[in-house]
């Protein structure tokens, strides 16, 4: 039986399967490979998916939806035609219309799948994207990350097994470009960065604005239904300019037409295009490479179509980008390949695929400023390699305290309350003074997002263990301990985490930009000036935030 890749998008999705060692894209009804990531409920309460929603939004948007993939992970729910529906429940359908466009092309039932997602897709948003398989009656085998995928394909097209990757991934709602490297067998994934507020949609946006400012119309005030034409219009249009210099915007509704190129486009999206840069700027300064060390930069997603957007790269990057294959097919490919080597079939060499912890996972510790607010003490930080598995080590902050509550948390904030809540751990300890005690903290994560934390009070040799997210594979108990086992063997690495607010300001915003020694100079720092303002001492204070100054300066400069 046939497994299947699946790149389930924000805006379209697509099924691939490996056959003879090639990717071949699995055509939906229409006959087309990519289904738009629309739902919409009809008038008989029948569920329909893709080209059919995607026109019901405009038509009947009470009862449709779509980009709910943004929703993934969340308490969200859509209402369509008064019905209820979560991110998931609506992802389902999509996956179930995959799964059948799949079977009637291959002649097979499938019931096996692996799925794409971001590489900065948290731990509910994963839990929730593999809820979505099993609610449409696939076993989601695994989920990869897009940029893994999108290399796996360019290193495929392209016949160089071996380079270093920049893939840009510019869908219709999110940027994603991450720095993904492929040598010796094992592809790697060294830095993501992305903004998911930005995408093709916001071109078609500028476009729209433009049309009603050409014409004295306000945008803002326009009723839904004609937004949504305005808007469908546009990204016409903007297609349009993929193919040929000049077109002309005709909203013959409105009788009133603009014309539009590539060069007025430019100039109208002059703000994205900044925005586009700085996600390109943060990928390749956290992968601590220079343009020069990239040897192909991958262009991923529909929106990569836009010459305004290669051009744009190229005179940023001096460079000029590669085209392995249609842009918004290129991660689609790379899951179906992915695939076929789950399926271990012989013409296709094993791979290890090496991800990355996209986020930084971590545990509470007290602030002794504000007993309220704690603070986020890393264990494992952003674009740790995965899987890996860290210790750390705490203590009491309080005298004879014979109870400890550990919350774990994921984020790039300061304070915790500012990051997603995972889980917490309590323990009983014995009441000692303040400072005395020693707990162990190990977390261990593994490519399929099961995080295992372990608290060992050193003394007692007491353990408290819980894991996380585990609810979201189907594996039993023995599999998931003798995989930990497994992680447990990898090599250990201990690791720690108004002027007065603008300095504390300041470095929050170094913690969540920096990595590695520098975010723990920030993060000393940090609760150097919190002990010092405790303290009431003016003289250390002042001394403490012009250390934290010199310091700060010294990393921006960096
Ligand atoms: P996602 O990964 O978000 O599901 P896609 O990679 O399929 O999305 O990209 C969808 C976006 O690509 C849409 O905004 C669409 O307008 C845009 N797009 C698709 N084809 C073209 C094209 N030929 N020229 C410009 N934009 C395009
Ligand atoms: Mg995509």
């Amino acid at each position: 039986m046939a497994i299947i890749g699946i790149d389930l998008g924000t805006t379209n999705s697509l099924a691939c399967v490996c056959q003879d060692g090639r990717a071949v894209l699995i055509p939906n009804s229409l006959g087309e490979n990519l289904t738009p990531s629309a739902v919409s409920v009809d008038e008989n309460g029948e569920i329909c998916v893709g080209a059919v929603a995607k026109e019901r939004l405009i038509s009947h948007p009470e009862a449709s939806a779509s980009s709910f993939k943004r929703h993934m992970g969340t308490n969200k729910t859509f209402t369509l035609a008064e019905n209820d529906f979560t991110p998931q429940e609506l992802s389902s359908f999509v996956l179930r219309q995959l799964k059948e466009d799949a079977e009637r092309y291959l002649g097979e039932e499938v019931t096996e799948a692996v799925i794409s997602v971001p590489a900065y897709f948290n731990d509910n948003q994963r839990y929730a994207t593999k809820e979505a398989g099993r609610l449409a009656g696939i076993h989601v085998e695994r989920l990869v990350n897009e940029p893994s995928a999108a290399a796996l394909t360019a290193s495929r097209i392209s016949g160089e097994e071996e380079g270093s990757y920049l893939i840009f991934d510019f869908g219709g709602g999110t940027l994603d470009v991450s720095v993904v490297d492929y040598f010796d067998n094992v592809i790697e994934i060294v830095a993501v960065s992305g903004d998911n507020r930005l995408g093709g949609d916001d071109f078609d946006e500028v476009i729209a604005r433009s049309f009603c400012a050409h014409h004295h119309m306000d945008y803002d005030g326009l009723d839904q239904q004609k937004k949504a034409t305005l808007l469908r219009l546009s990204e016409k249009c903007k297609r349009d300019l993929s193919e040929r210099e000049e077109t002309v915007l005709v909203w013959e509704a409105e009788e009133k037409k603009m014309p539009l190129n590539n060069l007025l486009l430019a100039g109208l999206s002059q703000n994205l295009l900044d925005r586009i840069s700085q996600v390109v700027d943060t990928a390749l300064r956290d992968s601590a490479r220079s343009i020069d060390e990239i040897d192909e930069i991958v262009l991923v997603g529909g929106s990569s179509r836009m010459p305004v957007i290669s051009l744009y790269l190229q005179t940023q990057m001096k460079r000029k980008p590669g085209m392995v294959a249609s842009p918004d097919e290129v991660v689609a490919m790379g899951v179906g390949i992915y695939a076929g080597i789950k399926e271990r079939k012989q013409d296709i060499k094993d791979l290890v695929l090496t991800d990355i912890c996209p986020f930084t996972l971590g545990v509470s510790v007290v602030n002794y400023v504000d007993n309220d607010n704690p603070i986020m003490s890393a264990v494992i930080e952003r674009n740790s390699v995965l899987p890996c598995s860290r210790t750390a080590h705490y203590t009491n902050s309080c005298d004879n305290q014979c109870q400890i509550e550990i919350g774990i948390f994921q984020g790039e904030s300061y304070y915790c309350q500012e990051n997603l809540k995972l889980g917490v751990i309590e323990m009983e300890i014995l009441p000692v003074k303040k400072g005395e005690a020693c707990l162990e903290v190990r977390f261990t994560y593994d490519i399929d997002g099961i995080l295992e934390v372990e608290v060992t009070d050193c003394r007692t040799k007491q353990m408290r263990r819980k894991v996380l997210a585990s609810e979201n594979l189907r594996l039993s108990e023995e599999e998931i301990e003798s995989r930990l086992e497994e992680l447990r063997t990898y090599k250990l690495m201990p690791c720690g985490g108004i002027r007065t607010k603008i300095v504390m300001a300041r470095g929050e915003r170094l913690y969540a930009q920096t990595l590695g020694v520098r975010r723990q100079q920030v993060s000393v720092m940090m609760q150097k000036i919190q002990k010092a303002v405790a303290s009431r001492n003016d003289q250390l204070i002042a001394k403490c935030l012009k250390e934290a100054e010199d310091i700060f300066d010294r990393l921006e400069e960096w």
